[in-house]
């Protein structure tokens, strides 16, 4: 190929099996939402770009320098997506549906973009699947979106996740918390990094995000967010906390868990899994009860989460693919039209098949289905042709039997057991 046709750096084609374990992870979410009664949304992948400026705040990583962000010929600036829930609340706002029924329950799942160093398991185009509740503001929501996600990583099976919560306040309480945190990170600011240098003023909350060591270690005794709740937030939290112990559902409250985007309020969560010694997030959400405000409309409490599809697969082995049940062998060209009918009727009946459309002879077709580890072959020639059945052959070990064409799933389903 001319290499200057080659594809974007970070941005990657995706083959089988691969693509199959992103499908099964993707499929085990949406089941899961469904059982939740999440109903799915598709966003466009290209928005505004004050959409997500307004929205994850301007001094956010994702916002200073990981947006895809460009003009398009009528001078407009648009970006694509770095995530899915700005877009999400503005089709709420948009449609009206916040005057319908302020309350809904929509999952996604789709690509995602953002200029970061790609590095293992971390890409420009990456997946993620997410949930969002809108209109709901009881901390048993918060409870049972936990739970969700808990049900989803371990039906994957994901192990060694530990689940981090944390609340960050509301804007009645947060301010005074802010207050304290700055004066303090003024005090340790020469063992900071130049980004948390500069966080102090712009996001000081960030700086607790910081995964560089010695701004971990320097902010090791910063106030903590919980200390510094209302009632009302403080009340909350407490709710979630007793309603995941109800659940018996293990979590670490993590008083550096912050979260990177500016919409969050009060419960904040993350799902980890240790990477030498790092914590890597495969999943994360929270509260985001003053978005909607934000973008004009009227309060209305919501929660959500995203999960990272590539990090998460990063966790778990490759599922165990197999090749087809029958591979179809047409011995002349006769018999290809019959040979297309057993295959409509196995697909019919639920059983993989492959066709030997293009293999010119026995010894062609046998190797083709060896090739695709297919579990046997029908065969059929004049014989089969003339007298209704076909010769199916299990490949493991030879063993071989007539079946009538009408009797071809049962016979496919007992050779198989
Ligand atoms: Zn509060
Ligand atoms: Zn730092």
């Amino acid at each position: 190929m001319d290499n200057r046709f080659q594809s974007i750096r970070g941005f990657n084609d995706i083959f089988f099996p691969e693509s199959y374990k992103l499908q099964s992870i993707e499929d085990t979410a949406v089941r899961y939402f469904n059982l939740y009664n999440f109903r799915e949304i598709r966003t466009p992948l290209l928005e505004k770009t004050d959409l997500f400026v307004r929205s994850i705040g301007t001094s956010t990583d994702i916002v200073e320098k990981e947006m895809y962000t460009f003009e398009d010929s009528g001078g407009e600036s648009l970006s694509l997506r770095p995530e899915g829930t700005a877009s999400a609340v503005r089709a709420y706002l948009e449609h009206s549906i916040d005057k319908q029924d302020p309350v809904q329950k929509w999952f996604y799942r789709g690509p995602m973009f953002r200029h970061e160093r790609p590095q293992k398991g971390r890409f420009r185009q990456f997946y993620q699947a997410g949930c969002e509740s809108l209109g709901i503001a009881d901390p048993f929501i918060d409870v049972e979106i936990i739970k969700l996600a808990d049900t989803i990583i371990n039906a994957l099976p994901v192990r060694g996740i530990t689940i981090r919560i944390n609340s960050i306040g509301c804007p009645e309480c947060r301010p005074g918390y802010i207050k304290v945190l700055k004066s303090y990170l003024g005090t340790i600011k020469e063992s900071l990094c130049d980004d948390c240098k500069r966080r102090i003023d712009t996001n000081p909350l960030r700086v607790l995000d910081c995964k560089k060591q010695g701004c971990i270690a320097a902010t090791a005794n910063a106030p903590k967010t919980t200390d510094y709740l209302c009632g009302d937030c403080s009340a909350h939290f407490n709710t979630v906390k007793t309603g995941l112990d109800g659940l018996r559902l293990s979590f670490l409250t993590d008083p550096r868990l912050v979260r990177g985007l500016d919409y969050y309020s009060r419960t904040v969560f993350e799902f980890t899994a240790e990477d030498a010694g790092a914590q890597n997030a495969v999943l994360a959400g929270g509260r985001y009860d003053y978005l909607v405000e934000l973008f004009g409309g009227t309060h209305t409490p919501a929660i959500g989460f995203a999960m990272g599809i590539e990090r998460i697969a990063g966790l778990i082995d490759m599922p165990s693919t197999q090749g087809p049940d029958v591979f179809i062998i047409p011995l002349t060209e006769e018999s290809k039209q019959k040979a297309l009918a057993i295959a409509l009727l196995l697909r019919r009946g639920g059983r993989t098949c492959e066709t030997g459309f293009g293999e010119k002879t026995l010894k062609s077709m046998m190797r083709r289905a060896d090739k695709l580890q297919s579990f046997s072959v029908a065969i059929i020639g004049n014989d089969e042709l003339k007298e209704g059945y076909v010769t199916l052959k299990r490949l493991s070990d030879g063993h071989q039997e007539k079946i009538k064409d009408a009797d071809i799933v049962n016979a496919v389903q007992s050779i198989k057991a």
